[in-house]
């Protein structure tokens, strides 16, 4: 296989950063914990859609696109870094946006990625919970289509074989980061929801035959779907690279326990991270994936899970814009509780 053999836009900030995470690791009494600097891809406060962004908008360009359109929920990020490549690129942004969570305080519903979307120049639609959005986003893009406009558009977290090929190259990244320390990789643990970041990243690992196990810490589905969600588009990624079968059912692994009451609702776990990650090494993770991915990770340390002579890379897929629309969740000193030591 061979990256450079697909269009695509360079405008992430790459390599990202690889960190080891000190203060947490002690915190927690061992394993080593790393962090994969994803939050830092660059544009528009980062974040992990970037790298899949730069294939789908080459793809994008190639077809001639005026108009980008995704779907995505309220504070969704990878409609924020849809709108920044659009307005980088000279491409009108549309978005439709889903109230997954009914929360209606103001600072979730116009801040955070929505005041970033604003200001990027995208325009955008709401739309109530359960719907296929996919369906609404291609029956509005139709209805664009009608008027003569060439609209491309993109699933939702950017989750195709385009967009996963991003992913494979961070494993790439990754590994070549680890080989030129000789720093051995035991494990690597993110966040999935999408299914693309872990399909890209399990079919780059697997093409390097790197033996080192992938758990993604779901954040919406159930394990089964999930699991199935990212192996199907493992699969067609791996097809697309031409290294058809590198990928086993058995190499796709997700953990959904920490999912809690439901997509973009916060539990005490995930609040319980965000604070450690800040007041201990000063990374910020978000309420809807980073905290969650983080949340399970920490579970999983505190319950052995890991061996404490393990060296686990944390992949921080972004998000911290985010933050700004979940202020009610750290108001009245709530951030400070449970204050790390
Ligand atoms: C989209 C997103 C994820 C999940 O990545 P997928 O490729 O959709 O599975 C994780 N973290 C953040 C911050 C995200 O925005």
């Amino acid at each position: 296989m061979h990256l450079a053999r697909f269009p695509r836009v360079h405008l992430a900030h790459l390599p990202t950063p690889l960190e080891p995470l000190p203060r947490l690791s002690k915190e927690l009494g061992g394993p080593e914990i790393w962090i994969k600097r994803d939050d830092c891809t660059g544009l528009s406060t980062g974040g992990n859609k970037t790298r899949k962004l730069e294939f789908l908008m080459a793809e994008a360009q190639e077809l001639g696109a005026q108009c980008v359109m995704t779907q995505g929920a309220t504070q969704s990020n990878h409609a924020r870094q849809t709108a920044a490549f659009a307005a980088k690129l000279g491409m009108e942004c549309h978005l439709l946006l889903e109230d997954r969570t009914g929360y209606t305080d103001p600072a979730y519903t116009s801040n955070g990625n929505v005041l970033l979307d604003v200001l990027h120049g995208a325009s955008f639609e709401m739309r109530g919970p359960d719907l296929d959005m996919h369906a609404e986003m291609e029956a509005v893009a139709d209805q664009r289509r009608a008027t003569g406009q060439n609209v491309y558009t993109i699933p939702g977290g950017g989750s195709n074989a385009t967009g996963a090929l991003g992913y494979v190259n961070c494993a790439f990244e990754l590994l070549s980061q680890a080989n030129d320390r000789s720093l051995r990789l035991d494990h690597i643990v993110h966040a999935t929801g999408s299914a693309g970041t872990q399909a890209g990243l399990v079919v780059g690992l697997k093409a390097m035959n790197a033996n080192v196990p992938l758990l993604g810490i779901g954040v919406r589905a159930p394990q089964p779907k999930q699991e199935e969600n990212v192996f199907k588009l493992a699969l067609a990624t791996a097809e697309k690279l031409g290294c058809a079968g590198v990928v086993e059912r058995t190499d796709v692994v997700a953990n959904t326990d920490y999912v809690g009451e439901g997509y973009g609702l916060p539990g005490e776990d995930t609040l319980e991270a965000i604070r450690l990650f800040a007041q201990l090494e000063s990374v910020l993770l978000d309420p809807v994936y980073s905290g969650k991915g983080a949340a399970g990770l920490i579970d999983l340390i505190r319950k052995g899970h890991f061996k404490k002579d393990e060296r686990v890379v944390f992949v921080h897929t972004g998000g911290s814009a985010a933050l700004f629309g979940y202020t009610q969740f750290f108001s009245n000193g709530a951030a400070s509780k449970g204050k790390a030591a």
